[in-house]
Protein backbone atom coordinates (compact mmCIF):
# COMPACT_ATOMS: atom_id res chain seq x y z
CA UNK A 1 0.00 0.00 0.00
CA UNK A 2 1.53 3.41 -1.38
CA UNK A 3 1.58 5.31 2.49
CA UNK A 4 -1.52 7.97 1.72
CA UNK A 5 0.96 11.29 2.82
CA UNK A 6 3.11 10.63 0.04
CA UNK A 7 0.53 11.29 -2.57
CA UNK A 8 -1.61 13.78 -0.70
CA UNK A 9 -2.23 16.67 -2.74
CA UNK A 10 -1.82 14.59 -6.21
CA UNK A 11 -5.12 13.41 -7.95
CA UNK A 12 -7.07 10.65 -8.09
CA UNK A 13 -5.60 9.23 -10.98
CA UNK A 14 -2.22 9.55 -9.83
CA UNK A 15 -2.74 7.66 -6.56
CA UNK A 16 -5.08 5.12 -8.18
CA UNK A 17 -2.02 4.31 -10.19
CA UNK A 18 -0.04 3.88 -7.12
CA UNK A 19 -1.52 1.21 -5.95
CA UNK A 20 -0.20 -1.61 -7.09
CA UNK A 21 -3.02 -3.92 -8.15
CA UNK A 22 -1.15 -5.75 -10.69
CA UNK A 23 -2.36 -9.33 -9.54
CA UNK A 24 -5.97 -7.95 -8.70
CA UNK A 25 -5.69 -6.85 -12.91
CA UNK A 26 -4.48 -10.09 -13.75
CA UNK A 27 -7.50 -12.13 -11.94
CA UNK A 28 -9.85 -9.24 -13.40
CA UNK A 29 -9.05 -10.57 -16.78
CA UNK A 30 -8.86 -13.55 -16.67
CA UNK A 31 -12.16 -13.35 -14.63
CA UNK A 32 -13.85 -11.45 -17.16
CA UNK A 33 -13.40 -14.36 -19.86
CA UNK A 34 -14.59 -17.14 -17.06
CA UNK A 35 -17.48 -15.42 -15.58
CA UNK A 36 -19.84 -12.49 -16.60
CA UNK A 37 -18.09 -9.25 -15.32
CA UNK A 38 -15.71 -11.05 -13.52
CA UNK A 39 -17.73 -11.62 -10.37
CA UNK A 40 -20.82 -13.58 -9.22
CA UNK A 41 -22.57 -10.72 -7.91
CA UNK A 42 -23.05 -7.45 -9.49
CA UNK A 43 -22.11 -4.77 -7.19
CA UNK A 44 -18.46 -6.43 -6.64
CA UNK A 45 -17.22 -6.00 -10.48
CA UNK A 46 -17.04 -1.78 -9.53
CA UNK A 47 -18.75 -0.98 -12.22
CA UNK A 48 -20.89 1.59 -10.42
CA UNK A 49 -17.16 3.75 -9.72
CA UNK A 50 -14.75 2.20 -12.05
CA UNK A 51 -11.64 0.66 -11.81
CA UNK A 52 -10.15 -2.44 -10.78
CA UNK A 53 -11.99 -4.51 -8.11
CA UNK A 54 -8.83 -5.39 -5.53
CA UNK A 55 -9.11 -9.53 -5.47
CA UNK A 56 -9.44 -10.27 -1.53
CA UNK A 57 -6.62 -12.69 -0.35
CA UNK A 58 -7.73 -13.16 3.31
CA UNK A 59 -9.56 -10.46 6.33
CA UNK A 60 -8.99 -10.30 9.95
CA UNK A 61 -11.38 -8.12 12.40
CA UNK A 62 -11.77 -4.92 10.97
CA UNK A 63 -9.33 -5.27 7.54
CA UNK A 64 -9.47 -7.03 4.21
CA UNK A 65 -6.12 -7.57 2.50
CA UNK A 66 -5.91 -8.31 -1.43
CA UNK A 67 -3.46 -10.74 -3.92
CA UNK A 68 -1.23 -7.34 -4.01
CA UNK A 69 -0.71 -6.83 -0.35
CA UNK A 70 -2.96 -4.06 -0.13
CA UNK A 71 -4.73 -3.32 3.36
CA UNK A 72 -8.26 -2.17 3.77
CA UNK A 73 -10.12 -0.81 6.33
CA UNK A 74 -13.48 -3.03 5.30
CA UNK A 75 -16.98 -0.86 5.72
CA UNK A 76 -18.53 -3.97 3.55
CA UNK A 77 -17.82 -6.26 5.80
CA UNK A 78 -20.07 -8.80 3.24
CA UNK A 79 -22.80 -6.42 2.97
CA UNK A 80 -23.40 -6.40 6.31
CA UNK A 81 -23.37 -10.04 7.16
CA UNK A 82 -19.96 -9.82 9.20
CA UNK A 83 -21.20 -7.88 12.24
CA UNK A 84 -18.33 -9.08 14.32
CA UNK A 85 -16.03 -8.37 11.40
CA UNK A 86 -14.03 -11.20 9.48
CA UNK A 87 -12.71 -14.78 10.65
CA UNK A 88 -14.04 -13.91 14.68
CA UNK A 89 -12.61 -16.50 16.73
CA UNK A 90 -15.43 -17.54 18.15
CA UNK A 91 -17.12 -17.92 15.04
CA UNK A 92 -14.57 -19.48 13.47
CA UNK A 93 -14.52 -22.36 15.79
CA UNK A 94 -17.77 -23.30 15.89
CA UNK A 95 -17.84 -23.32 12.01
CA UNK A 96 -14.55 -25.61 12.11
CA UNK A 97 -16.09 -27.96 15.04
CA UNK A 98 -19.34 -27.99 12.89
CA UNK A 99 -17.39 -29.12 9.63
CA UNK A 100 -15.66 -32.15 11.57
CA UNK A 101 -18.89 -32.89 12.54
CA UNK A 102 -20.12 -33.17 8.85
CA UNK A 103 -20.98 -30.42 6.66
CA UNK A 104 -24.64 -31.72 5.66
CA UNK A 105 -26.95 -34.27 6.18
CA UNK A 106 -30.43 -33.49 5.14
CA UNK A 107 -31.58 -34.57 8.36
CA UNK A 108 -32.87 -32.54 11.50
CA UNK A 109 -29.98 -31.13 14.02
CA UNK A 110 -30.60 -29.92 17.25
CA UNK A 111 -28.03 -26.55 16.15
CA UNK A 112 -31.11 -25.75 13.96
CA UNK A 113 -33.59 -25.95 17.31
CA UNK A 114 -31.06 -23.62 19.05
CA UNK A 115 -30.78 -21.31 16.46
CA UNK A 116 -34.54 -20.96 15.44
CA UNK A 117 -35.16 -20.51 19.33
CA UNK A 118 -32.75 -17.65 19.31
CA UNK A 119 -34.48 -15.93 16.51
CA UNK A 120 -37.81 -16.40 17.88
CA UNK A 121 -36.92 -15.02 21.40
CA UNK A 122 -35.14 -12.16 19.96
CA UNK A 123 -37.52 -11.03 17.47
CA UNK A 124 -40.81 -11.24 19.20
CA UNK A 125 -43.50 -11.21 16.31
CA UNK A 126 -41.54 -14.43 14.93
CA UNK A 127 -43.68 -17.21 16.55
CA UNK A 128 -42.35 -20.19 13.94
CA UNK A 129 -39.24 -19.91 11.53
CA UNK A 130 -38.15 -21.54 8.97
CA UNK A 131 -34.68 -21.61 7.59
CA UNK A 132 -32.83 -21.29 3.62
CA UNK A 133 -30.10 -20.43 1.88
CA UNK A 134 -30.40 -16.74 0.97
CA UNK A 135 -32.54 -14.06 1.54
CA UNK A 136 -33.41 -14.35 -1.44
CA UNK A 137 -35.05 -17.40 -0.96
CA UNK A 138 -36.81 -16.10 2.24
CA UNK A 139 -38.54 -13.44 0.69
CA UNK A 140 -39.96 -16.03 -2.20
CA UNK A 141 -41.09 -18.31 0.59
CA UNK A 142 -42.49 -15.55 2.78
CA UNK A 143 -44.42 -14.01 -0.10
CA UNK A 144 -45.62 -17.52 -1.16
CA UNK A 145 -47.17 -17.83 2.14
CA UNK A 146 -48.51 -14.78 2.33
CA UNK A 147 -50.25 -15.09 -0.91
CA UNK A 148 -51.57 -18.89 -0.16
CA UNK A 149 -53.41 -16.75 3.18
CA UNK A 150 -54.85 -14.45 1.65
CA UNK A 151 -55.27 -16.12 -1.67
CA UNK A 152 -54.61 -12.80 -3.16
CA UNK A 153 -51.93 -12.38 -6.01
CA UNK A 154 -51.03 -8.64 -6.01
CA UNK A 155 -47.60 -7.47 -3.30
CA UNK A 156 -46.86 -3.80 -2.86
CA UNK A 157 -43.03 -2.74 -2.47
CA UNK A 158 -41.22 0.30 -2.24
CA UNK A 159 -39.66 1.87 -4.81
CA UNK A 160 -35.70 1.54 -4.02
CA UNK A 161 -35.91 -1.32 -1.64
CA UNK A 162 -33.80 -4.34 -2.83
CA UNK A 163 -35.52 -7.90 -1.98
CA UNK A 164 -33.64 -10.04 -3.84
CA UNK A 165 -33.46 -11.01 -7.17
CA UNK A 166 -36.71 -13.46 -7.30
CA UNK A 167 -38.11 -12.44 -11.08
CA UNK A 168 -41.54 -10.37 -9.51
CA UNK A 169 -39.21 -8.83 -7.18
CA UNK A 170 -37.00 -7.08 -9.68
CA UNK A 171 -39.27 -4.34 -10.65
CA UNK A 172 -39.85 -0.68 -10.45
CA UNK A 173 -42.75 1.52 -11.04
CA UNK A 174 -43.94 3.26 -13.90
CA UNK A 175 -44.22 6.90 -13.73
CA UNK A 176 -46.78 8.37 -11.46
CA UNK A 177 -47.33 7.65 -7.56
CA UNK A 178 -48.99 3.94 -7.74
CA UNK A 179 -48.57 2.20 -11.03
CA UNK A 180 -48.20 -1.37 -11.84
CA UNK A 181 -44.89 -1.81 -12.50
CA UNK A 182 -42.03 -2.40 -15.04
CA UNK A 183 -40.11 -5.39 -14.61
CA UNK A 184 -36.32 -3.98 -13.89
CA UNK A 185 -34.23 -6.72 -15.63
CA UNK A 186 -34.37 -8.35 -18.84
CA UNK A 187 -36.07 -11.82 -18.50
CA UNK A 188 -38.82 -11.36 -16.55
CA UNK A 189 -41.93 -11.42 -18.27
CA UNK A 190 -44.34 -8.40 -17.72
CA UNK A 191 -46.93 -10.50 -16.17
CA UNK A 192 -45.00 -11.23 -12.98
CA UNK A 193 -44.40 -7.45 -12.96
CA UNK A 194 -47.90 -6.72 -13.50
CA UNK A 195 -48.73 -8.40 -9.93
CA UNK A 196 -46.34 -5.48 -8.05
CA UNK A 197 -47.14 -1.92 -7.18
CA UNK A 198 -44.23 -0.43 -6.46
CA UNK A 199 -44.92 3.16 -4.47
CA UNK A 200 -42.70 5.46 -3.36
CA UNK A 201 -40.53 4.99 0.36
CA UNK A 202 -41.97 7.33 3.28
CA UNK A 203 -44.99 8.35 1.34
CA UNK A 204 -47.73 7.66 3.45
CA UNK A 205 -50.53 9.58 1.33
CA UNK A 206 -49.40 7.19 -1.80
CA UNK A 207 -49.55 4.32 -0.01
CA UNK A 208 -53.03 4.93 2.12
CA UNK A 209 -54.48 6.08 -1.71
CA UNK A 210 -52.86 2.89 -3.62
CA UNK A 211 -54.29 0.89 -0.46
CA UNK A 212 -57.78 2.34 -1.01
CA UNK A 213 -57.65 1.53 -4.43
CA UNK A 214 -56.29 -2.23 -4.65
CA UNK A 215 -56.25 -2.92 -0.67
CA UNK A 216 -58.58 -6.37 -1.22
CA UNK A 217 -56.60 -7.60 -4.10
CA UNK A 218 -52.89 -7.74 -2.37
CA UNK A 219 -51.04 -10.43 -0.55
CA UNK A 220 -48.62 -8.51 1.29
CA UNK A 221 -46.43 -5.62 1.78
CA UNK A 222 -43.10 -5.92 1.53
CA UNK A 223 -40.33 -3.11 3.18
CA UNK A 224 -37.43 -2.82 4.44
CA UNK A 225 -38.17 -0.56 8.28
CA UNK A 226 -34.69 0.76 7.09
CA UNK A 227 -34.04 0.86 4.12
CA UNK A 228 -30.08 -0.22 2.87
CA UNK A 229 -30.39 -0.62 -0.59
CA UNK A 230 -30.89 2.75 -2.16
CA UNK A 231 -27.78 3.90 0.61
CA UNK A 232 -29.69 3.95 4.21
CA UNK A 233 -32.74 5.85 4.19
CA UNK A 234 -34.74 5.96 7.87
CA UNK A 235 -38.21 5.27 7.65
CA UNK A 236 -39.97 8.76 8.03
CA UNK A 237 -42.30 9.44 11.30
CA UNK A 238 -45.63 7.00 11.29
CA UNK A 239 -44.39 5.43 8.24
CA UNK A 240 -44.03 2.33 9.41
CA UNK A 241 -47.87 2.42 11.61
CA UNK A 242 -49.46 3.51 8.86
CA UNK A 243 -48.11 0.62 7.12
CA UNK A 244 -49.31 -1.88 10.13
CA UNK A 245 -52.63 -0.15 10.04
CA UNK A 246 -53.12 -0.11 6.49
CA UNK A 247 -52.54 -3.96 6.19
CA UNK A 248 -54.18 -4.69 9.04
CA UNK A 249 -56.94 -2.88 7.64
CA UNK A 250 -57.58 -4.59 4.30
CA UNK A 251 -56.37 -8.14 5.64
CA UNK A 252 -52.81 -8.32 3.95
CA UNK A 253 -50.30 -9.94 5.40
CA UNK A 254 -46.87 -7.29 6.30
CA UNK A 255 -43.15 -8.54 5.96
CA UNK A 256 -40.55 -6.66 6.97
CA UNK A 257 -38.09 -7.63 5.32
CA UNK A 258 -34.88 -7.28 7.84
CA UNK A 259 -32.28 -9.27 6.13
CA UNK A 260 -30.12 -6.17 6.86
CA UNK A 261 -31.53 -5.02 9.70
CA UNK A 262 -31.88 -8.15 11.50
CA UNK A 263 -29.34 -8.06 14.26
CA UNK A 264 -27.82 -4.91 13.25
CA UNK A 265 -29.38 -1.90 14.78
CA UNK A 266 -29.95 -3.96 18.35
CA UNK A 267 -30.49 -7.72 19.47
CA UNK A 268 -33.57 -8.88 17.07
CA UNK A 269 -35.02 -6.69 14.43
CA UNK A 270 -35.67 -2.66 13.96
CA UNK A 271 -39.32 -3.64 14.81
CA UNK A 272 -38.03 -3.80 18.64
CA UNK A 273 -36.56 -0.36 18.28
CA UNK A 274 -39.52 0.90 16.39
CA UNK A 275 -42.20 -0.88 17.99
CA UNK A 276 -44.08 -2.21 14.60
CA UNK A 277 -44.97 -5.43 15.01
CA UNK A 278 -45.19 -7.45 11.01
CA UNK A 279 -46.70 -10.48 10.54
CA UNK A 280 -44.20 -12.03 8.63
CA UNK A 281 -40.33 -11.02 8.75
CA UNK A 282 -37.46 -11.69 6.53
CA UNK A 283 -33.93 -12.36 8.12
CA UNK A 284 -30.26 -13.27 6.59
CA UNK A 285 -26.77 -12.38 7.16
CA UNK A 286 -25.96 -11.86 9.96
CA UNK A 287 -28.05 -14.77 11.74
CA UNK A 288 -25.36 -17.16 9.50
CA UNK A 289 -22.25 -15.33 10.78
CA UNK A 290 -20.94 -15.02 6.82
CA UNK A 291 -22.22 -18.30 5.64
CA UNK A 292 -24.80 -19.00 3.76
CA UNK A 293 -28.42 -18.42 5.00
CA UNK A 294 -31.36 -16.73 5.07
CA UNK A 295 -35.07 -16.99 7.34
CA UNK A 296 -39.03 -16.43 7.15
CA UNK A 297 -40.74 -16.61 10.34
CA UNK A 298 -43.53 -15.03 11.69
CA UNK A 299 -47.22 -15.53 12.75
CA UNK A 300 -48.21 -18.92 13.78
CA UNK A 301 -50.83 -19.14 12.04
CA UNK A 302 -49.13 -18.49 8.73
CA UNK A 303 -46.05 -20.50 9.21
CA UNK A 304 -48.29 -23.46 9.62
CA UNK A 305 -49.35 -23.35 6.12
CA UNK A 306 -45.55 -24.42 5.37
CA UNK A 307 -44.94 -28.37 4.30
CA UNK A 308 -45.18 -30.43 5.61
CA UNK A 309 -47.71 -29.37 7.68
CA UNK A 310 -49.04 -27.15 5.17
CA UNK A 311 -49.89 -26.34 1.78
CA UNK A 312 -47.46 -24.55 0.63
CA UNK A 313 -44.29 -25.94 -0.65
CA UNK A 314 -40.91 -24.88 -0.16
CA UNK A 315 -37.59 -26.81 0.91
CA UNK A 316 -33.99 -26.74 0.02
CA UNK A 317 -30.99 -29.41 0.01
CA UNK A 318 -28.94 -27.20 2.41
CA UNK A 319 -31.76 -25.59 4.64
CA UNK A 320 -30.76 -25.69 7.86
CA UNK A 321 -26.64 -26.06 7.09
CA UNK A 322 -24.78 -27.24 9.95
CA UNK A 323 -21.66 -25.04 9.24
CA UNK A 324 -23.83 -22.00 8.70
CA UNK A 325 -26.13 -22.39 11.70
CA UNK A 326 -22.83 -22.97 14.17
CA UNK A 327 -21.40 -19.75 12.74
CA UNK A 328 -25.07 -18.39 13.38
CA UNK A 329 -25.29 -19.03 17.21
CA UNK A 330 -21.26 -18.05 17.29
CA UNK A 331 -22.49 -14.65 16.46
CA UNK A 332 -25.80 -13.98 18.03
CA UNK A 333 -24.20 -15.32 21.33
CA UNK A 334 -21.41 -13.41 21.04
CA UNK A 335 -23.79 -10.22 20.16
CA UNK A 336 -25.86 -11.48 23.26
CA UNK A 337 -23.26 -11.67 25.58
CA UNK A 338 -21.73 -8.25 24.76
CA UNK A 339 -24.25 -5.79 23.44
CA UNK A 340 -22.29 -3.95 21.47
CA UNK A 341 -24.34 -2.05 19.36
CA UNK A 342 -24.04 1.15 21.91
CA UNK A 343 -20.70 1.38 21.02
CA UNK A 344 -21.18 0.43 17.19
CA UNK A 345 -23.57 3.88 17.02
CA UNK A 346 -20.93 5.69 18.41
CA UNK A 347 -18.47 4.94 15.88
CA UNK A 348 -20.76 5.63 13.49
CA UNK A 349 -22.00 8.68 14.89
CA UNK A 350 -18.23 9.83 14.87
CA UNK A 351 -17.24 8.74 11.26
CA UNK A 352 -20.77 10.29 10.19
CA UNK A 353 -19.73 14.18 11.49
CA UNK A 354 -16.25 13.32 9.96
CA UNK A 355 -17.81 13.38 7.00
CA UNK A 356 -19.97 16.07 7.05
CA UNK A 357 -17.76 18.51 8.77
CA UNK A 358 -14.94 17.27 6.37
CA UNK A 359 -17.44 17.71 3.29
CA UNK A 360 -18.85 20.97 4.85
CA UNK A 361 -14.90 22.20 4.97
CA UNK A 362 -13.94 21.27 1.09
CA UNK A 363 -17.57 22.57 0.20
CA UNK A 364 -18.64 19.61 -1.38
CA UNK A 365 -22.62 18.90 -0.96
CA UNK A 366 -23.40 15.68 1.40
CA UNK A 367 -25.88 14.13 3.13
CA UNK A 368 -25.39 11.58 6.06
CA UNK A 369 -28.01 9.39 6.46
CA UNK A 370 -27.46 6.96 9.19
CA UNK A 371 -28.84 4.62 12.31
CA UNK A 372 -26.86 2.28 14.52
CA UNK A 373 -24.04 1.13 12.67
CA UNK A 374 -25.32 1.37 9.43
CA UNK A 375 -24.46 5.09 7.15
CA UNK A 376 -24.37 6.41 3.94
CA UNK A 377 -22.74 9.69 2.60
CA UNK A 378 -25.12 11.36 -0.21
CA UNK A 379 -23.54 13.23 -2.28
CA UNK A 380 -26.49 15.86 -2.56
CA UNK A 381 -27.80 18.78 -0.48
CA UNK A 382 -30.96 17.46 -0.46
CA UNK A 383 -32.60 15.34 2.38
CA UNK A 384 -32.51 11.72 1.37
CA UNK A 385 -36.09 9.99 2.40
CA UNK A 386 -36.92 8.05 -0.51
CA UNK A 387 -35.46 6.57 -4.08
CA UNK A 388 -35.87 9.57 -6.14
CA UNK A 389 -34.13 11.48 -3.65
CA UNK A 390 -31.44 9.35 -3.65
CA UNK A 391 -31.07 9.39 -7.29
CA UNK A 392 -30.50 13.55 -7.34
CA UNK A 393 -27.11 12.56 -6.24
CA UNK A 394 -24.06 12.96 -7.56
CA UNK A 395 -22.24 9.65 -8.45
CA UNK A 396 -19.49 10.49 -10.62
CA UNK A 397 -18.57 12.62 -7.10
CA UNK A 398 -19.22 9.31 -4.54
CA UNK A 399 -17.11 7.33 -7.08
CA UNK A 400 -14.40 10.52 -6.78
CA UNK A 401 -14.58 9.82 -2.75
CA UNK A 402 -14.65 6.29 -3.07
CA UNK A 403 -11.42 5.86 -4.74
CA UNK A 404 -9.78 8.46 -2.78
CA UNK A 405 -10.77 6.46 0.30
CA UNK A 406 -9.66 3.26 -1.87
CA UNK A 407 -6.34 4.72 -2.08
CA UNK A 408 -5.60 5.57 1.50
CA UNK A 409 -6.86 1.99 2.10
CA UNK A 410 -10.32 2.44 3.58
CA UNK A 411 -12.75 0.48 1.46
CA UNK A 412 -16.39 2.01 1.50
CA UNK A 413 -19.37 0.58 -0.44
CA UNK A 414 -18.64 0.78 -4.79
CA UNK A 415 -21.56 2.42 -4.91
CA UNK A 416 -23.89 5.34 -3.86
CA UNK A 417 -26.84 3.08 -3.55
CA UNK A 418 -25.05 1.16 -0.47
CA UNK A 419 -25.32 1.29 3.33
CA UNK A 420 -21.27 1.36 4.94
CA UNK A 421 -21.21 -0.97 7.76
CA UNK A 422 -19.29 -0.61 11.16
CA UNK A 423 -18.24 -3.63 12.81
CA UNK A 424 -17.35 -4.61 16.11
CA UNK A 425 -14.20 -5.35 14.88
CA UNK A 426 -13.50 -1.35 13.77
CA UNK A 427 -10.91 -0.08 16.90
CA UNK A 428 -10.94 3.54 17.57
CA UNK A 429 -7.81 3.45 15.84
CA UNK A 430 -9.32 2.18 12.83
CA UNK A 431 -12.10 5.01 13.28
CA UNK A 432 -9.32 7.67 13.69
CA UNK A 433 -7.36 6.56 10.79
CA UNK A 434 -11.04 6.34 8.70
CA UNK A 435 -11.59 10.17 10.02
CA UNK A 436 -8.04 11.04 8.57
CA UNK A 437 -8.86 9.09 5.35
CA UNK A 438 -12.12 11.31 5.38
CA UNK A 439 -10.33 14.70 5.98
CA UNK A 440 -7.74 13.82 3.32
CA UNK A 441 -10.36 12.40 0.29
CA UNK A 442 -12.67 15.31 0.89
CA UNK A 443 -9.57 18.42 1.02
CA UNK A 444 -8.50 16.21 -2.09
CA UNK A 445 -11.92 17.11 -3.94
CA UNK A 446 -12.12 20.58 -2.80
CA UNK A 447 -14.56 22.49 -5.16
N1 LIG B 1 -33.39 -8.31 1.30
C1 LIG B 1 -32.55 -7.33 1.62
C2 LIG B 1 -33.04 -6.18 2.45
C3 LIG B 1 -31.21 -7.38 1.22
O1 LIG B 1 -30.38 -6.38 1.55
C4 LIG B 1 -30.77 -8.49 0.46
C5 LIG B 1 -29.34 -8.61 -0.02
N2 LIG B 1 -28.53 -7.56 0.15
C6 LIG B 1 -31.69 -9.48 0.16
C7 LIG B 1 -32.99 -9.37 0.59
C8 LIG B 1 -31.29 -10.68 -0.65
O2 LIG B 1 -30.46 -11.48 0.11
P1 LIG B 1 -29.44 -12.51 -0.60
O3 LIG B 1 -28.43 -11.68 -1.30
O4 LIG B 1 -28.91 -13.31 0.55
O5 LIG B 1 -30.26 -13.34 -1.52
Amino acid sequence: MINASAVKGEGIHWQVRLMRLDRSRELFNRAQELMPGGVNSPVRSFKAVGGTPPFIAYGFGSKMVDVDGNEFIDYVCSWGALILGHAHPEVVNAAKAAIERGSSFGAPTEAEVTLAQMLCEAVPSIEMVRLVNSGTEAVMSAIRVARAFTRRSMVVKFIGCYHGHADYLLVKAGSGAATFSIPDSAGIPNEFASLMLSLPYNDIDAFASAMRQFGKEIAAVIVEPVAGNMGVVLPAKGFLEALREETERYGCVLIFDEVITGFRLCYGGAQNIFKVAPDMTVLGKIIGGGFPIGAYGGRKELMELVAPIGGVYQAGTLSGNPVAVAAGIATLNVLKQTQPYEKLNERSRVLSDALSEAAARAKVRLRVNSIGSMLTPFFTDTPVRNFDDALRCDTKLYARFFHEMLSRGVYMPPSQFEAAFISTAHSDEDVERTVNAINEAFAAMRC
